[in-house]
């Protein structure tokens, strides 16, 4: 059974699709991509998906029940977190607080949103950044602690918009261990990326939207080998 089922999702903005009937699966313990062109509809799709904007059609379904009229912030308690493309801390917070803020989603106690905080901090490898103001991170500390947060929350699906984005070259290697390191913890990956290799290399499937429309699925190979995929965004040289 997928986890996520996203059946024929529409989203306009001022009378044009930004998302056209966009339908997509994400099977348990999965890494499953969505590519395309800028502008072609990956985070408003993502934002549907999230409960950040109500989607103007189409169904969504997560452990097989319906919900697409959930706010983000019930959505996250059932368990689908995201991180945003562009990081956004609380920059007046400290690691650690910023971490617990995600802490408190599941927690029944205090000390316990400062566990799942901590626990998720030592996870991305920022425990001893605990006590710096955000604001004082550096691009690739930022997009750990964006993880750190969304992963204090204890989801069962998380979406990951563009985490490599700006991230050096060894950066980028540490970030996709991570991934892979969360994938085998058991949680379940939708994630958004323009880096051709590394979406190559982890994914198990990937969705290519087009100017909204989702034009094609399947396995890397599959993907990196359609006529079509490579005409609207691949380019020669990815088959
Ligand atoms: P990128 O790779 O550049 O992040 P994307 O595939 O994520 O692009 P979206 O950001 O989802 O694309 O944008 C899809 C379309 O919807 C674009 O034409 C964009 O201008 C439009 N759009 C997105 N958000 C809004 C909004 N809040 N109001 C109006 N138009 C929007």
């Amino acid at each position: 059974m997928a986890l996520l089922r996203v059946e024929n999702v529409c989203k306009s903005f001022f009378g044009n699709l930004a998302v056209d009937h966009a339908s997509l699966n994400v099977e348990e313990k999965s890494i499953t991509a969505l590519i395309g062109a800028n502008g072609a509809g990956k985070t408003t799709l993502f934002n549907c998906i999230s409960g950040y904007y109500p989607s103007n059609g189409g169904e969504i379904y997560f452990e097989d029940k319906p919900v697409h009229h959930l706010s983000a912030q019930k959505l996250c308690k059932k368990g689908i977190a995201r991180t945003f493309q562009i990081a956004k801390p609380f920059g007046d917070l400290t690691v650690l607080e910023n971490a617990v803020v995600g802490g408190y989603n599941q927690a029944q106690t205090r000390a316990q949103a400062y566990e799942y905080a901590k626990e998720s901090l030592v996870f991305v490898g920022l425990e001893e950044k605990s006590d710096t103001l955000a604001y004082l991170l550096n691009t690739g500390e930022q997009r750990k602690l964006e993880l750190a947060r969304a992963l204090a929350t204890k989801p069962k699906l998380i979406l990951l918009d563009e985490v490599m984005a700006g991230l050096t070259p060894s950066e980028s290697v540490e970030m996709v261990g991570l991934i892979k390191q969360i994938r085998d913890s058991g949680v379940t990956i939708l994630m958004i990326e323009h880096v051709m290799p590394v979406i190559m290399g982890i994914s198990d499937v990937i969705y290519v939207l087009d100017r909204g429309k989702m034009i094609a699925s399947g396995t890397p190979e599959e993907v990196a080998s359609n006529e079509e995929v490579i005409t609207s965004y691949l380019g020669k040289g990815m088959e």
